[in-house]
């Protein structure tokens, strides 16, 4: 009998308890990794999700994966289909779960459909599912934050040191070329070990200002974790240690105390989504308030295109076409305008988004979305006033002269 690690977005070996399992069993370990077909193809709002940025980063990480797991003498194998039609069901199946709707109802299919033993994992929050004070999530995030701060400990780290090369993969799919832009903040390398050099010279230095920088749209304005985050190739666990770390080396300050604050966002939309279910992709949202939402493909596409007319947002969306990346304040700011100055379906934006962000995640993506688009985690349904917005956070207009 094998065990069988299925892969998904826990693509390390640092802090990884799938691992740590199949290595107790002493069987012979296999990795696999399975992009579902439909994120390949087009999809009701007219994008393909798995843009060709984002199947770049993956493959990129999938590799420093496949060189990480030779230490162990495990194979990694990378498909597109379904697991069933290609994994031995009478082996033994380990694996994260996952948050997204879809990709649980994946799991469900799978754990139903399997003969031999399976177990599932918690690893790609902060804190585990039986660490969560609630019993049910908080509409508010400050109310989350708080018992969150005083009540849960996350669980310890155990560490694993990744490969210092990556193996070539047999991959599936035929990554395209993508040009590097020389204006981009962060030109993303994918993989655990570009994922740990961020995070140790973010913390070298950087983040003792991250407080007063984080809205700014230059390089180390802000972490530029979000990727290593989303696919996986960083533990959060692993980012908390290292920021504990380096406040018992230096002090804590403001900015240190932001970045955790930072990531229990990231946590608060990963629960939400996990309770939510579907609901996190209606209209309506989760707090079920109906809108009359337009969907004119024109709109919207001039909005994809940084072709609006309005020069702060237009910048932002020639950024994000350009490089894959597009800072925190970029984001409300072109989502706030597409939902609440265009009137267009929220979903057409989030699904623009998952598409071409390479730190795209299905919890911070659809409930930042959501949020900014007033069906969400915010009873006040604010706009942003796009030109107070520019005044602010770009006065000499350098941001806007760099990408119109
Ligand atoms: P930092 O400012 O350095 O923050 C550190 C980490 O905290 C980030 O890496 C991220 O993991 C987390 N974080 C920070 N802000 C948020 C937030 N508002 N929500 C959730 N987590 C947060 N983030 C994604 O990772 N994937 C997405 O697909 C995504 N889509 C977004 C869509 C919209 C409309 C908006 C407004 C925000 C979205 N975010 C998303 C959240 C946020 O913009 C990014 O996490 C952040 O810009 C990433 O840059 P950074 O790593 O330098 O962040």
């Amino acid at each position: 009998m094998k065990t069988i690690i299925w892969y998904g977005n826990d693509l390390r070996v640092d802090d990884h308890l799938p691992l740590e399992e199949a290595i107790r069993y002493g069987d012979p370990i296999e990795g696999h990794y399975f992009i579902r077909p439909d994120e390949l193809t087009e999809n009701r709002y007219g994008v393909v999700p798995l843009g060709r940025r984002r199947l770049r980063f993956l493959n990129e990480s999938l590799s420093d994966l496949a060189g990480s797991l030779e230490a162990f003498d495990i194979p990694l194998y990378v498909h597109v289909g379904h697991p069933l039609d290609v994994l031995d069901r009478d082996d033994r199946l380990l694996f994260q779960s996952s948050i997204g709707y879809d990709e649980r109802r994946l799991e469900r299919d799978v754990t139903i459909g399997w003969r031999g033993e399976w177990r599932a994992f918690d690893g790609f929050t902060l804190y585990r599912r039986d660490e969560i004070p609630f019993e049910r999530m908080p509409f508010l995030f400050t109310e989350f934050r708080k018992k969150i701060e005083h009540d849960a400990v996350p669980d310890r780290l155990i560490e694993r040191a990744h490969a210092d090369v990556a193996l070539p993969l047999q991959f599936p799919v035929a990554i395209e070329p993508v040009e590097t832009d020389e204006r981009s903040a962060f030109p993303f390398q994918g993989g655990d070990r570009a994922g740990r050099e961020r995070l140790a010279h973010y913390l070298n230095g950087p983040v003792r200002t991250y407080k007063e920088t984080r809205n700014g749209f230059g390089i180390d304005d802000s972490s530029k974790l979000s990727a290593y985050l989303a696919n996986g190739s960083l533990s959060p666990r692993r980012v908390l240690h290292e920021l504990e770390q380096h406040e018992a080396k230096h002090g804590a300050n403001e900015s240190t105390y932001w970045l955790y604050f930072e990531l229990l966002w990231r946590e608060f939309f990963q629960w939400v989504a996990l309770e939510q279910g579907k609901r996190l992709f209606r209209a309506q949202g989760i707090r079920s308030k109906q809108k009359s939402w337009r969907a004119d493909i024109e709109v919207i596409t001039r909005w994809q295109r940084g072709e609006t007319g309005v020069d702060f947002v237009d910048s932002f969306m020639r950024e994000l076409n350009a490089t894959g990346w597009m800072s925190n304040r970029g984001r409300q700011i072109v989502a706030s305008y597409f939902a609440k100055e265009l009137g267009q379906d929220w979903r057409f934006g989030a699904t623009y988004f998952e598409s071409m962000l390479i730190d795209y995640d299905v919890a911070s993506n659809y409930g930042n979305w959501a949020y900014q688009a007033g069906v969400g985690n915010d009873s006040r349904d604010r706009r942003f006033n796009i030109t107070r917005q520019q005044e602010t956070y770009d006065p000499t207009g350098a941001f806007r002269n760099t990408w119109l």
